[in-house]
């Protein structure tokens, strides 16, 4: 099996370039390194190329070198921040949507799999967030990807190109790089370890769904042989959201602190709650989180003192 990952050397997309590599996949990762790092492959089977997926040279190229037999395309602009400073840029992966799509649907690739993101539900307007109900999206980060799921949707109805959406809730783990772009898990980690107190972005009674990294992995890998998935946008979460206080006062916890978190003003426009339903996810991927929080948490802090971070 030929695996092309787009956006490899991010966060999500270097665990996921390990775990196929590890079970057996020929696997080509291919980033701009923008925010992907090479320091997130250290499998010398993976193959890297750099290249951008948004310029349709590159990934004509890409796909003239290489027959493949699935597709994730995880390139993206990351950092909801980042994508409201430039609110145009993050129009750029529309670009990349289309190349991947083209050269998929003309190579006859087996799957093509999405990315996604919570965020398409903006604001929910009903709780749990169910895939076929109501969307809100807000940001133009959000936007983007629901013009990319309705894209693989209709290459799914119209070529029969097998394809899924994958909505991911809050992804945490090893390897995440937390900055003033985002990134809640590793912050509050950072802050704890150095004995300083979490910073709470108003009241802290917002709420997120965190899936630990290899539960968003092992979901993904059952997308590539699930039938019942093609054609389908599908959260990837827990459907056990907790309250950014309590997640602050479990890390200072689990870090061994006795520490007090701080309440800060932010001026950023923040989503008040995030609560997947899974059920599509157990029926069409069969797949259930094995994760509680305490324990992705406690590999995740492991990582950072690690690390030194
Ligand atoms: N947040 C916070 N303190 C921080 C960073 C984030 O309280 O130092 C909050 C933020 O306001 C949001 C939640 O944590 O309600 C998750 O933020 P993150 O940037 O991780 O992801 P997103 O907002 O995209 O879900």
């Amino acid at each position: 099996m030929k695996t092309l990952v787009t956006g490899g050397a991010g966060f999500v997309g270097s665990h996921l370039v390990d775990r196929l590599a590890n079970e057996g996949h020929e696997v080509i990762c291919f980033d701009n390194f923008i925010t992907g790092r090479k320091e997130n492959i250290k499998n010398s089977k993976i193959k890297i190329l750099q290249g951008d997926v948004n310029n349709k040279e590159d990934v004509r190229d890409l796909f003239k070198k290489h027959r493949f037999d699935n597709v994730f395309h995880y390139a993206a602009l990351v950092g909801v921040k980042r994508t409201l400073e430039t609110p145009l840029d993050v129009l750029g992966d529309v670009e990349g949507i289309k190349n991947i799509l083209e050269a998929a649907r003309k190579q006859d690739v087996k799957k093509v799999v999405f990315s996604s993101s919570s965020e398409v539900y903006g604001d929910p307007v009903e709780i749990p967030e169910k895939e076929d109900g109501h969307l809100n999206p807000k940001l133009p980060y959000a936007v983007v990807k629901l013009i990319g799921e309705k894209y693989l949707e209709a290459y799914h109805k119209k070529y029969g190109l097998n394809t899924t959406s994958l909505r991911f809730f809050n992804v945490y783990g090893p390897r995440q790089d937390s900055s003033d772009y985002g990134f809640v898990v590793g912050i509050f980690i950072k802050q704890a370890l150095k004995n300083q107190p979490p910073t709470i972005y108003g009241d802290g009674t917002q709420t997120r769904d965190f899936v630990f990294i290899e539960d968003n992995i092992n979901a993904t890998l059952k997308t590539m042989t699930s039938r019942e998935s093609n054609g389908q946008s599908i959260n990837i979460g827990t459907g056990m959201p907790i309250t950014i206080y309590n997640l602050a006062q479990k890390i200072i916890k689990l870090c061994g602190k006795n520490i007090e978190p701080v309440f800060v003003n932010n001026q950023r426009e923040d989503v008040r709650h995030r609560f997947p339903e899974i059920k599509k996810m157990i029926d069409l991927l069969d797949y259930k989180p094995i994760f509680d929080l305490d324990r992705g948490l406690k590999k995740t802090i492991g990582w950072y003192k690690k690390e030194g971070k």
